[in-house]
């Protein structure tokens, strides 16, 4: 069975295709989502998910999360004494899905369909699939996250070509993407973003407001008395809406602070962030050739656009309103089943041809000439620019900038900054020419840029005909084979939980962290369910660990309302 899997910022989620329609498998907890956070403990238990998450507050330094924002680069977490790739986290939240999976499934899954944001570069591509590796998974094919939205909209079903735009707006980051269908194409048109815009940021808005109507500020506050003010920020920003004003309550040094926030207040308070999400909105349309009247569809994905604020902003911007049949935090995860369901060539579904786009521009470095023979070095020639559709091809003549010189070396960039410095460095490829006068000899530059993300560059000299190639597969710590081998085994010994226990243990760090946030009678009461819970505990008796983790699970949904 290949399964689709949605590997988010804040939260990732598996699905499968039943034959029918795709359908989100449960994890271990029966949730449908489950949280990309990661922690280890002194004795080498791995803890994914919704109990990593709890022991946020309590244990900080054995946690790790917004892992993927990593992915692909050299960062290394710290969790107890242990070191951590992103890869090597995002692969340990792969096993816990892949686990799950096969648990509700009831048979081995070996493969999967996994999303990335369509921005990724091939670097953070090729560390994804290397995550899938190390997980146990062959991940034969990566789709974009909003061509699995569009899928599973099953936008891809329409009779007449539609033009839409994929609005993504998770925990973390934002990502907007144009899409285009004709006939039996699905083509991402153009793909813009903020890197460091997301749900978080309207969060701390919230905080923020509560701080400075409660006279509090963030230096007063400990660690764990930040995170806490955070989550209850959070859950004031879910539960306000234009028809709602929200009271948020925090319990700081002995006394529990209250404040009401108006729609009003906090739409005021996020008026930058709505600037933000303008820009990338209105350079994906200008990449496109398109104005905004020319959307079809406005589709959304990411749990952030939950929100009223947002919601309302885009229906003033767009003036239409989105499609919101969908669950925004299911989307991602049911296209990439319909996906897999597509590759295993199952009838039930429709194949069409999914395209992509290059996310940067892929360029060299040149000398310019200014009037009266100025000349500047290191400036930027772009080739395949950003957003054009992949595979593509593009050829570019450059002439030589200096009488007798005898090699032009190009070297092959990504970025989009005019000054070559600014841009990453890929490689670079020197031929030789015939000595002449400057601007006599010239060379043809072929990049050839493929959907796997391989750049081919040729360069032709014009004048002799003789040809120079290299392939470049992105800079890469591509890992062995042996060593994704040696470095699985290692994180095998990294035990998950059993289903039972891991349900326990989250209980007993829910109740922890209740206990360290209430005061007086109800303390005690919490002490004494939490103390019963762990008599049953000990005992080992099934029967009665049921009996006693409900009733201490009553308490805490009341306590954490
Ligand atoms: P994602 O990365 O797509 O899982 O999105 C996570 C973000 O969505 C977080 O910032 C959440 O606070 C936010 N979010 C989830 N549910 C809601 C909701 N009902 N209202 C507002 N924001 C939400």
């Amino acid at each position: 069975m290949i399964i689709g899997i949605d590997l988010g910022t804040t939260n990732s989620l598996a699905a499968y295709f039943n034959g029918d329609r795709p359908e989100i498998i449960p994890n271990r907890l029966g949730k449908k989502l489950t949280p990309s956070v990661v922690s280890v403990d002194e004795e080498g238990n791995v803890y994914v998910g919704e109990t990593a998450r709890e022991r946020m507050s309590l244990y900080p330094e054995t946690v790790a999360q917004n892992f993927k924002r990593s992915m692909g680069t050299e960062r290394e977490y710290l969790l107890s004494g242990r070191k951590f790739k992103p890869e090597e986290l995002s692969s340990l939240v792969l096993r816990a899905l892949k686990e799950d999976a096969e648990a509700f499934l009831g048979e081995p899954v070996t493969e999967a369909v996994i999303s990335v944001p369509a921005y990724f570069d091939d670097r953070r591509r090729k560390a994804t699939r290397r995550a899938g590796e190390l997980a146990g998974l062959k991940v034969e094919r990566m789709i974009s996250e909003p061509t699995a939205a569009a899928v599973a909209y099953g936008l891809y079903d329409k009779t007449r070509d539609t033009r839409f735009l994929v609005f993504d707006l998770g925990g973390g980051t934002f990502d907007v993407s144009i899409l285009e269908l004709y006939h039996n194409i699905l083509e991402v048109r153009a793909v813009a973003g903020d890197n460091y815009l997301g749900g978080e940021d309207f969060t701390e808005i919230m905080a923020k407001l509560f701080m400075h109507k409660s006279g509090l500020q963030l230096q007063d506050l400990n660690e764990k008395e930040q995170i806490r003010l955070y989550r209850q920020a959070e859950k004031a920003k879910c539960a306000i809406s234009d028809e709602t004003e929200v009271t948020m309550s925090f319990l700081y040094k002995e006394e529990t602070k209250e404040e009401t926030i108006t729609y009003r207040e906090y739409e005021e308070g996020c008026e930058e962030l709505l600037q933000k999400i303008r820009e990338p909105v209105k350079k994906s349309l200008a990449d496109a050739g398109l104005k905004l009247g020319d959307i079809d569809d406005v589709l959304l994905i990411g749990g952030a656009t939950r929100l009223s604020i947002v919601r309302d902003f885009l229906i003033r911007l767009f003036r239409k309103f989105p499609d919101t049949k969908m669950n925004p935090d299911e989307t991602v995860a049911l296209g990439a089943a319909v996906q897999a369901a597509m590759k295993e060539r199952r009838e039930e579904v429709k194949e069409v041809i999914l395209t992509d786009v290059c996310a940067f521009t892929l360029g060299t470095e040149i000398v310019v000439e200014y009037g009266e023979g100025r000349l500047e070095s290191g400036r930027f020639c772009p080739i395949i620019e950003r957003n054009t559709v992949i595979p593509a091809s593009r050829t570019e003549r450059l002439y030589t900038a200096m009488d007798n010189q005898d090699k032009v070396r190009i070297r092959v960039l990504q970025g989009e900054s005019r000054f070559a410095r600014n841009n990453l460095y890929l490689g670079e490829i020197d031929v030789k020419v015939p000595k002449a006068p400057k601007g006599q000899e010239a060379v043809d530059v072929t990049y050839t840029y493929d959907i796997n993300s391989l750049l081919e560059v040729e360069v032709k000299v014009v004048s002799t005909g003789t040809i120079e190639k290299m392939v470049i597969k992105g800079e890469d710590n591509q890992m062995t084979d042996d060593e994704i081998k040696k470095r699985m085994e290692e994180l095998s010994y990294l035990k998950t939980q059993p289903r039972d226990y891991e349900e326990n243990r989250l209980v007993l760090l829910r109740a922890e962290r209740t206990y360290e946030e209430t005061l007086g009678e109800r303390r005690k009461k919490l002490d004494h369910y939490i103390t019963a819970f762990e008599a049953a505990l000990d005992k080992g008796d099934h029967d009665g660990i049921l009996k006693a983790r409900e009733a201490l699970n009553d308490i805490l949904e009341e306590e954490n309302e």
